[in-house]
């Protein structure tokens, strides 16, 4: 393998910046401010963007935020005032940990659990990965 192959392999590993069409798209906060809390309005498309399940989603962003929440038909009524970039930041962390394989870059993932430990499985790679 030459130089110029080795460069277009590492090039097709790294994960696709936004926008780009094919590879992952990471989802964008849709907030509404209503007093002291902070509705993120979009719960549903992200999920299905993430391709999760939204109570794993919704635990680990008001873990992140440490505060409460609760979500009713596609929105997630948080505690708190949060900004976009805040909310935006932790859906990038999920993204990071729960669906990205850190060995190929790829998000063709899945999230599995046996007992009490995630597993992040790869379809593209077909590595496994323990999350915590
Ligand atoms: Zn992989």
């Amino acid at each position: 393998m030459d130089y110029e192959q080795m460069l277009q392999r590492a090039l097709a590993q790294v994960p696709q910046r936004e926008g780009s069409g094919e590879r992952f798209e990471l989802p964008k906060a849709f907030l509404e401010k209503a007093g002291r809390r902070t509705i993120l309005v979009n719960l549903d498309e992200i999920c299905q963007a993430l391709r999760r399940e939204q109570d794993h989603f919704i635990k680990f962003l008001l873990k992140e935020l440490a505060t409460k929440g609760e979500a009713t038909g596609g929105r997630l009524f948080v505690l708190g005032v949060f900004s976009s970039e805040q909310i935006n930041r932790k859906i990038e962390l999920y993204v990071k940990t729960y669906v990205i394989c850190p060995e190929c870059g790829r998000p063709d993932t899945k999230l599995l659990r046996e007992e009490k430990v995630y597993f992040l499985k790869c379809e593209a790679c077909g590595a496994r990965h323990p999350v915590v």
